[in-house]
């Protein structure tokens, strides 16, 4: 099972946590963390079960205030399973000796896989192997199959087979002071002998979960005759399944599980519903099986192959299974958004981030209902957004920062900082840029798919309402002439505000301001794009007028953007007048430095007041964004975009950033891989290596990382094999770093599936031969070529990655021609020297040794965030070419000659002076 097996040997109760995170078992509709059957919630274990939507509000007072949240309920336990010999205690790992233990994921066919030898305190050896997963093909159906065997002894053994209610959320240490009871009893219930059922009911949002459980013991094929004894509570059933064992013989349990809730489509009482399911159960194998096929059919579709390295191609396939648990075909009906932290933990509340912008690149180009399904989760929410946006004085829709069932605002206003253990204000809500993701994503999901029914249907409202709320928010600074955004926050999450400032929020974060220039000029030409029907229609409906869509076009040429020193972009205004941080004082005091917002404020100081930035800001806009579409963006609004503005801007902010959120590894890894291939790789082993090695240091057992995971994947694609839709042809770009030489995988574009295989300098794309295949339009270096079903097509790699600063442009085609591609199979040196180069595990300095772990995921010292940022590795300098003349320089523009405002209310044209509220020209408020 090369490459698709998660293993850790021996049992550590300190990585416990991390290790149920990522040997949970999901299919995209409900999760569960990789917990043993035989242990409860006690700081080591954590069992949890999550679905989509299932959330609930509580109250909690602190310090006599209400503190309202709404969480990703725990539901109850499918999982207790526990042996008792002889009348004795049940099995825990904690009283007993283990002789040999094993606990894998198998990737593959997501299963959580145990195998334990022990000896109890009567001196008895016994063998348990446990095997369960969750059904990717019936979607209602889970499953765990023991094999036991008594090595030394014979004797009468019970076996507890339970659902339990009784769980609360308590995962995350940092909300233990929050209310964490979100469940009531309903009732326990049994159906025949063989079938225990339980049901609860979240306590504010009255939805029903039903579980049902069928036990039965076997030995070989043959059902064995066992007693039944049963006890039951309000919250809690069990039973106690009691038989003998020989020594020698195995004995086989199965505990087949239904689950339903009262989200679920054609579902009347949800206990019945899982009972009656629960009695069809065939037996483990069977749904097993079906269980099995169908993730095969996902890997089809889904995998990554890189023949280099092992270690990578074992990472990227634990990203993909953990993506595809979360979020897979099962999860496009539901009403269901991405949560941040997967359906593995608590953290972040399960709550909906903007996250889904590192996701949808991966699923648009293999399961694009997954999107279509995620954004859909969107649209249902528009109400909201547009009182959200209506109370806040603006016009259109403000989707909130993080959003729940309903799609309110449910960031918190307080924090605790584990670190100084003060509960401190939170401002975060105030990252509207959420919105330009949203917008962002579902023109990408677009320009994938060619979806237009969805577009017309849902997206363009979406996006329409969007571009009204950032012209709302925006206002006409008559001195620029330029439009401003005041108020919001960036990603990164260390400047919420000015030092001293009473009030949150930061004057034209220029991440910000880049988004809302380029999504009001889309927003201006989708009126053009839908069928006049449709956009009469909307534009009625919405009262759209043509001196709304005016300002849109304005503002897509006069955003204002901060700029300081030479060429560096501010990440907002008044960002260079910050104080330097002495970055090498912090890391050596506190050695990670990721969170430096809670060490400083632990000391006292505020972030705020320094360049210290959480995460990817500026940067975001070199990742979302071609070199040549920047470019263009830049040049309406008649800045200069130089050819080395990407690298200085990236070495100034990547000094400046403590990667204090692992998505920023997945940006600078992106930017990079054009830059310095070097430093690109080591990110991106960072980002790789982030949740299987925990490199936050505990964050990773209360959830994945979505964002993260699919991050890297979206690496793969997008910035490394350089795959990019632009006018309705699919092109490659390709960046490739030699170690992913032999990177092949499937994609699909406006449902064709094609192969893409880069290897040996060439790359190759073959049309499969079926029958919903169409002709495509694919293209590299500008060389574009229409493929039909049953073709494949290959173009040679001739560009050297670090000499493609700013491709698309001829001036970048000319810079490369005639240099040769870096070689990318041989790597010189010994073997072994030879398969670490190869891997990316050694570094210039030399810094690789093998570590050879046991838990068999990591074979060599790799890359850490302390390594990286705030000016550990600083990017070589690349002559300074001046690829796209600056618009300025060619087309002088004065300030008096740029267009003017439009009235909103009179529709007229207005000079700047004519402004009257304070905030310009530009009407909205
Ligand atoms: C990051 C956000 C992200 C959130 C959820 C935070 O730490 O700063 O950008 O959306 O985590 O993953």
């Amino acid at each position: 099972m090369d490459g698709f097996l998660l293993t850790y040997e021996g049992f550590d109760p300190g990585s416990e946590g991390l290790r149920e995170a990522l040997t949970s078992t999901g299919n995209g509709y409900l999760c569960t963390r990789g917990t043993a059957e035989w242990e409860e919630a006690d700081g080591v274990h954590y069992p949890g079960t999550y679905v989509h939507g299932g959330y609930n509000r509580e109250t909690t007072i602190l310090s006599g205030l209400p503190v309202l949240n709404e969480d990703l309920v725990n539901l109850p336990n499918w999982l207790v399973l526990q042996l008792r010999v002889e009348d004795g205690d049940a099995i825990r790992l904690a009283d007993v000796e283990l002789l040999e233990y094993r606990h894998d994921l198998d990737i593959r066919h997501a299963t959580a896989i145990r195998r334990l030898r022990f000896r109890d305190r009567d001196g008895r050896e016994t063998t348990l192997q446990s095997r369960r997963f969750v059904s990717m093909a019936d979607v209602h159906h889970g499953g765990i199959e023991w094999t036991l065997v008594a090595e030394n002894w014979s004797g009468r053994v019970e076996v507890i087979a339970a659902i339990d209610g009784r769980v609360s959320n308590a995962g995350v240490a940092r909300y233990r002071q929050l209310e964490g009871r979100h469940l009531n009893p309903v009732g326990p219930r049994t159906f025949g002998p063989e079938v225990i059922a339980l049901k609860a009911e979240t306590r504010q949002s009255n939805l029903y979960i039903s579980q049902a459980a069928r036990t039965r013991v076997f030995r070989g094929d043959q059902p064995l005759q066992v007693e039944h004894r049963l006890y039951q509570m309000e919250d809690y059933i069990q039973q106690l399944l009691a038989f003998d064992m020989r020594q020698g013989v195995a004995a086989r349990v199965e505990k087949l599980v239904t689950f339903y809730t009262s989200r679920d489509p054609a579902v009347s009482d949800t206990l019945v519903k899982a009972a009656t399911s629960a009695a069809r159960h065939t037996d483990f194998a069977a749904t097993f099986e079906r269980h099995a096929a169908a993730w095969e059919d996902l890997w089809r579709v889904c995998d990554v192959q890189v023949s280099a390295d092992e270690g990578v191609q074992q990472l990227l396939r634990l990203h993909i299974a953990h993506v595809l648990q979360v979020c897979s075909r099962n999860t496009a009906d539901l009403d269901a958004g991405l949560p941040a932290r997967g359906l593995n933990g608590e953290a972040y509340r399960g709550h909906v981030f903007w996250d889904e912008i590192y996701a949808f690149p991966f699923f648009n180009a293999r399961m694009p209902e997954v999107t279509r399904g995620l954004l859909m989760y969107r649209y249902r929410r528009i109400g909201e957004a547009r009182a959200a946006a209506r109370e806040a004085g603006f016009r259109g829709a403000m989707f909130p920062w993080q959003s729940g069932s309903e799609g309110i605002e449910e960031t918190q206003r307080v924090h605790l900082n584990p670190v100084s253990g003060h509960w401190e204000p939170d401002l975060s809500r105030n990252q509207r840029h959420v919105n330009a993701a949203i917008f962002y994503n579902i023109r990408h999901y677009y320009q994938t798919t060619g979806d237009l029914a969805f577009l017309r249907d849902y997206g363009a409202e979406m996006m329409l309402e969007i571009a009204r709320f950032w012209a709302s928010i925006a206002h006409f600074n008559p001195e620029r002439e330029r439009y401003e955004i005041h108020g919001v926050m960036g990603p990164d999450e260390f400047h919420e505000k000015y030092p001293d400032a009473a009030q949150g929020g930061l004057r034209n974060n220029a991440y910000t301001n880049v988004m809302v220039a380029w999504l009001c000029d889309v927003a201006y030409k989708l009126v053009a794009l839908l069928p006049a029907s449709r956009i009469e229609e909307l534009r009625e409906r919405l009262g759209i007028t043509d001196d709304e869509l005016a300002v849109w076009q304005d503002m897509s040429r006069r955003m204002f953007v901060p700029f300081h020193g030479d060429g560096i972009i501010s990440q907002f205004e008044g960002y260079d007048d910050l104080e330097e941080l002495d970055w090498d004082a912090y890391r050596a005091k506190y050695g990670n430095i990721q969170r430096l917002d809670r060490i400083l404020r632990a000391e006292g100081k505020d972030p705020n007041r320094y360049k210290v930035t959480k995460q990817a800001d500026t940067v975001m806009l070199f990742f979302l964004f071609r070199n040549s579409e920047l470019g263009e963006i830049f040049e309406r609004l008649g800045y200069a975009l130089h050819a080395d503005t990407v690298q200085r801007n990236v070495a100034y902010y990547d000094r400046r950033t403590s990667h204090g959120s692992t998505l920023s590894f997945v940006t600078h890894a992106g930017v990079l891989a054009a830059i310095d291939p070097e430093s690109s790789w080591q990110r991106f082993l960072i980002a790789l290596h982030s949740d299987a090695d925990d490199v936050q240091g505990g964050t990773t057992k209360e959830g994945i990382h979505m964002g993260v995971m699919s991050g890297t994947l979206d690496l793969v694609q997008r910035c490394y094999a350089g795959s990019f839709v632009r006018d309705g042809v699919l092109h490659f770009d390709p960046r490739l770093p030699s170690q992913l030489d032999g990177l092949s995988f499937p994609m699909q574009f406006r449902e064709t599936p094609i192969q893409v295989t880069l290897a040996g300098g060439q790359l190759t794309l073959a049309v499969k031969p079926e029958g919903v295949s169409r002709p495509i339009r694919v293209g590299a270096y500008g060389d574009v070529r229409e493929l039909c079903p049953g073709e494949q097509t290959v173009f040679e790699l001739s560009h050297n990655p670090a000499t493609m600063l700013i491709s698309g442009g001829p001036a970048a085609r000319n810079l490369s021609a005639g240099i040769e591609r870096r070689p990318n199979a041989e790597v010189p040196g010994s073997d072994l020297r030879r398969r670490r180069r190869a891997s990316g595990l050694a570094t210039r300095k030399g810094m690789a040794r093998v570590t050879a772990r046991a838990d068999g995921v990591q074979l060599a010292r790799h890359p850490r965030p302390d390594d990286v940022g705030a000016g550990r590795l600083h990017l070589p300098r690349l002559p300074a070419v001046r690829l796209r003349q600056a618009a300025r320089e060619r087309r002088p523009r004065r300030p008096g000659l740029l267009p003017r405002a439009r009235c909103r209310q009179t529709g007229r044209r207005v000079r700047p002076e004519q402004a009257t509220d304070g905030r310009g020209a530009h009407p909205g408020r």
